[in-house]
């Protein structure tokens, strides 16, 4: 308890050389934050009975006031190293952009564009207008539509086809996507009546005909983007709805989920439908997310029947769900990309990370270790193994792709301190504990990463070797 009196007051540590240094450059508040931050923290250990006798003179005190300046100073938002082989993992951003959009993208933060300007009429142009075209071609559909996202996508599109009206839903297909995003709960929101026909496992295409009534505004089928149902199962496929919906005279709604423009079956044997499968099947209205499977920047995605997407440009709600510059520019730097399928496979991350061989993998793997083993302190082992990835982001649930890991161990270092060293470092760098082993997954680290992966493992190593045991 001496020591908790003995911790200095906040003004004789702005007395510190090194805290006036600070005071000097920077504005006094973002200071005075700092030195009570270090202060509470020696307050802390205090009270844990963990304070050092060392830790009160003025030298430690002051470093303690530069590491807190340091940690408020870092931006909170930063790029980390994922190491866990989900490759759409939505906790770490979902799709990390092709580099060839890149001059596009900071060209139009830096500067003007022709965002809603008609360069042709010299008039007020449409910011749908730069991926519209676009998107029919790729897909198939007459006309398309971009938002914020695909839950943003749905709302509009639910409110826009179904308010005050019923949308009929197979109960197999009524799924919670995480974060909260939950089917019934989106339609609540958009003012259509949620009509619950089928079972969990069966839904026939005798229980949407039996559930129209003259309330009835629409037919939606929801991809189950990220689970399964196996065993004794049926669903109505698209084409048979989209029919029986245009006998009707009631729209048909594809909640594609992901999104992929490409046909990725021989990934996983698992069938992902894709976009313009939906189109063909004469679905009129599709929505889909633009950093899932698609490998570009969030938005939502809406492609159709022109008349429908016509209300929906003109609905209320578009103008709070709009698409910002920055991501228009990623979506159609992203979208060129799939004009020509080779091209996609090869330079957007998502799909190349995907199709990546366990050859390649390999490959790549046994290079890497090379360099690691040539610039990290014997004291850090490092091996190849083999396990899976897994795809992410809803997509693909099943699949598993057999991979390449680095399994990464270090002397008198446990895997989980481990993971929570590389976990907290400069560049985070994300792994994952696997029966006792750290591991990094060699599908999910691009090669812009090995240079940070490099720098994180040799911080980590390197303060084990040259300091010998940790004593923070
Ligand atoms: C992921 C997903 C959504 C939500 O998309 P976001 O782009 O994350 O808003 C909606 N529906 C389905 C079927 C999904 O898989």
């Amino acid at each position: 308890m001496t020591l908790l009196k003995n911790i200095p007051k906040v003004d004789k540590v702005l007395q510190l050389a090194d805290v006036r240094a600070l005071l000097a450059v920077h504005p006094r508040p973002v200071v005075l934050k700092a030195v009570r931050a270090a202060l509470a923290a020696l307050r802390e250990e205090a009270l844990r009975g963990e304070l050092g006798p060392g830790s009160l003179t003025s030298p430690a005190v002051s470093e303690r006031v530069l590491a807190a300046f340091s940690a408020e100073s870092a931006h909170s938002l930063k790029r980390v190293v994922n190491g866990t082989g989900v490759v759409i993992h939505t906790n770490l951003g979902r799709s990390p952009l092709p580099d060839m959009v890149r001059q596009l993208l900071s060209d139009i933060a830096f500067g003007y564009s022709n965002l809603e300007y008609d360069l042709e009429k010299g008039e007020r142009g449409s910011r749908y207008s730069h991926v519209e075209r676009l998107l029919c071609e790729l897909t198939g559909a007459e006309a398309a539509l971009v938002v914020n996202n695909n839950a943003a996508a749905v709302l509009l599109a639910l409110a826009s086809l179904a308010c005050g009206k019923e949308a009929v839903v197979s109960r197999g297909e009524l799924v919670e996507i995480g974060g909260s995003f939950r089917i019934p709960d989106v339609m609540r929101q958009s003012g259509a009546l949620l009509r619950e026909v089928g079972t969990t496992n069966r839904t026939h295409l005798q229980d949407y005909r039996a559930a129209v009534t003259p309330d009835t505004g629409l037919f939606l089928k929801v991809h189950t983007s990220n689970f399964a149902v196996v065993g004794f199962t049926a669903e109505v496929a698209a084409a048979e709805l989209a029919e029986v919906g245009r006998e009707l005279a009631i729209p048909v709604m594809a909640d594609a989920g992901s999104g992929n423009l490409v046909n990725l079956s021989a990934l996983s044997g698992c069938a992902e439908p894709t976009v313009q499968e939906y189109v063909r099947a004469g679905v009129d209205v599709v929505t889909f997310s633009g950093d899932k499977l698609l490998g570009g920047p969030q938005a939502g995605i809406i492609v159709g029947n022109k008349a429908r997407l016509e209300a929906m440009k003109k609905h209320p709600l578009l103008r709070a769900l709009r698409i910002d510059k920055l991501t228009l520019a990623a979506l159609e730097g992203t979208l060129r990309l799939y004009r020509d399928e080779r091209q996609a496979l090869a330079e957007i991350p998502t799909l190349r990370m995907l199709t990546a061989s366990p050859s390649g993998l390999s490959l790549r793997g046994k290079s890497l270790l090379r360099k690691l083993r040539r610039e990290i302190p014997a004291e850090m082992k490092l091996r190849l193994m083999d396990g899976f990835s897994q795809v992410g982001g809803g997509a693909l649930p099943l699949a598993e792709l057999p991979t390449v890991l680095i399994a990464v161990e270090m002397e008198n270092t446990s895997p989980q301190e481990l993971e929570e060293r590389l976990r907290k470092g400069d560049v985070p760098v994300i792994g994952r504990i696997f029966k006792g082993n750290f591991l990094l997954d060699l599908r999910t680290i691009l090669d812009s990463d090995v240079p940070l992966l490099i720098a994180a493992l040799k911080s980590v190593a390197g303060r084990e070797a040259g300091f010998g045991k940790r004593e923070e």
